[in-house]
C-alpha cells in the first residue's frame, strides 16, 4: 500500500494535487491537503511534482 506523506504546515490548500490525483487518493479536508483514499494510491508521485508549494514530501510504501 502507499500514501504522500504531507507536510500540512506547509500545504496551502491549493488543491492541484486533488485534481492530478489519477486515483482520487488526496481531498482537501479542514483546510489541509489529506488522504482520504489510501488503497487506491498507484505511487505515480503526480502530486508531488505538482504541489507548488513542495508539501508532498514522499510517497510511502509498505
Ligand atoms: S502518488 Fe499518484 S496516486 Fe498516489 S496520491 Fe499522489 S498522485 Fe495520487
Ligand atoms: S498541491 Fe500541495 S499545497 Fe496544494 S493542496 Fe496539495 S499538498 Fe497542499
Amino acid at each position: 500500500m502507499s500514501r504522500p506523506i504531507i507536510n500540512t504546515d506547509e500545504c496551502s490548500a491549493c488543491g492541484s494535487c486533488v485534481d492530478v490525483c489519477p486515483a482520487g487518493v488526496l481531498d482537501i479536508v479542514r483546510e489541509v491537503a489529506t488522504v482520504v483514499n489510501e488503497e487506491s494510491c498507484v505511487a505515480c508521485g503526480t502530486c508531488i511534482e505538482e504541489c507548488p508549494m513542495g508539501a508532498i514530501e514522499d510517497i510511502e510504501e509498505d
